[in-house]
């Protein structure tokens, strides 16, 4: 028989994720691999989604999106960040930020063409950029100083004449940093000096800690004419489940979206969209809540992880935790996480699948913190089996 899927998609498997959460299944162990919270967004939210689906709103709403949502976001950006979009032609709604990064990448980059991306990447990244048939070309972020960060000569480097777009996370998943002004002008002036278009994905612009500023990249210098900036519900609510995500740009690159993304989906759920714009306009006080306790789970994981022997990060936003596994003895965090069930009943994501450059990642293990506090210590009282 012949193998039946595109030459393009096969070094693409299951994910990580499904394999880790089947692990998990099968040993009962404690999942701090996907990162969703296991409680749920701002009630009155919620009751936004049940009541539209009670009063008659499930039919095709508008491809672009609902106005209210279009509205909302365009609000929510100008008011947050400075960045006045026309909500009619310059905001779109997706199916969740996943989509909005693969309707982007499809759009804006062909056979050939070269994106950067930072390494670790998140997973669907790379996908996208290979159904389009273009090339990643991945920059290494490295601990420096407790921080994953990336240097800005091999930033350049990376950058060729076929080179089109930059894809850039922040604050970043799994590496937990929080991009400084200096590191995203050190991208615009890349942005700027060779013509690329930058794709952001900003879905944890409102988890980040010790009140560390969320910069998005089209606020800077000549940047906004050029930058996709793709957000989401998921993470900001605790919806994760919603897929109900938004891209804002100028007029002719959302027209060029557009026409991709009419034929993935054409439009995105009806209710979840009424729900995500009365939560953008209405529960920044609930999402100050939930960052606040965010961050007070993660300095329990991380002291958890610490007692236990890892070298932890401590990420500046995000779900994530990296930690070091060399300190326990081992080297290989893909080995250690399929063994990681049977050995303490926890299942942590091995970070090296999200490199290219394998090697730069084998030492990590990501572990989420956006779980109930019992759950945590729970788990790192198993971990500390293993010292
Ligand atoms: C969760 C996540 C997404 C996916 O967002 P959806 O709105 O669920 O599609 C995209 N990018 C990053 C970095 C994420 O962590």
């Amino acid at each position: 028989m012949t193998e039946p899927l595109v030459p393009r998609m096969r070094e693409f498997g299951e994910t990580i994720f499904a394999e880790m959460s089947a692990l998990a299944t099968a040993t009962g162990s404690i999942n701090l691999g996907q990162g969703f919270p296991d409680e749920d967004g701002p009630k009155a939210m919620l009751d936004v989604a049940v009541e539209a689906i009670r009063s008659g709103g499930n039919q095709y709403p508008p491809g672009p999106g609902v106005p209210e949502l279009r509205e909302a976001v365009a609000e929510q950006r100008l008011e947050r960040y400075g960045l006045s979009y026309d909500p009619m032609t310059e905001v779109y709604a997706t199916v969740g930020a996943t989509e909005g990064i693969a309707a982007s990448v499809l759009a804006l980059t062909g056979p050939g063409d070269e994106v950067i991306v930072f390494e670790p990447y998140y997973d669907s990244y790379a996908a996208v950029i290979a159904l389009a048939g273009a090339v990643r070309k991945p920059v290494t972020l490295r601990p420096v100083e407790g921080r994953f960060t990336f240097d800005p000569d091999e930033l350049r480097a990376a950058v060729g004449p076929r080179t089109k777009a930059i894809l850039v996370n922040s604050p970043h998943n799994p590496a937990g940093t929080v991009f400084t002004r200096g590191e995203l002008e050190a991208v615009a002036a890349v942005c700027r000096d060779r013509d690329l278009v930058a794709i952001t994905d900003e879905v944890y612009e409102y988890l980040t800690f010790d009140g560390t500023e969320h910069i998005p990249l089209a606020t800077l210098d000549g940047m906004r004419e050029r930058t996709v900036s793709v957000s989401s519900a998921g993470k900001t609510f605790s919806a994760t489940g919603w897929k109900t995500g938004w891209i804002t740009a100028p007029a002719r690159y959302v027209r060029a979206v557009q026409t991709v993304k009419q034929f993935l989906t054409y439009a995105v759920s009806a209710p979840y969209q009424r729900a995500a714009a009365y939560a953008l306009a209405n529960e920044t006080a609930w999402v100050a809540e939930l960052r606040a306790s965010l961050q007070a789970k993660r300095d329990r994981l991380v002291a958890g992880l610490e007692a236990a022997g890892f070298t932890a990060y401590r990420p500046q936003g995000t779900y994530f935790v990296q930690a070091d596994i060399r300190p326990l003895g081992f080297s290989d965090g893909l080995e250690l996480a399929r063994a990681l069930p049977a050995k303490a009943g926890v299942v942590a994501i091995p970070t090296q699948v999200f490199y290219d450059h394998a090697e730069a990642g084998a030492h990590f293990v990501r572990f989420a913190f956006c779980k109930k506090d019992e759950v945590i210590d729970e788990a790192v009282e198993r971990l500390r089996r293993l010292a």
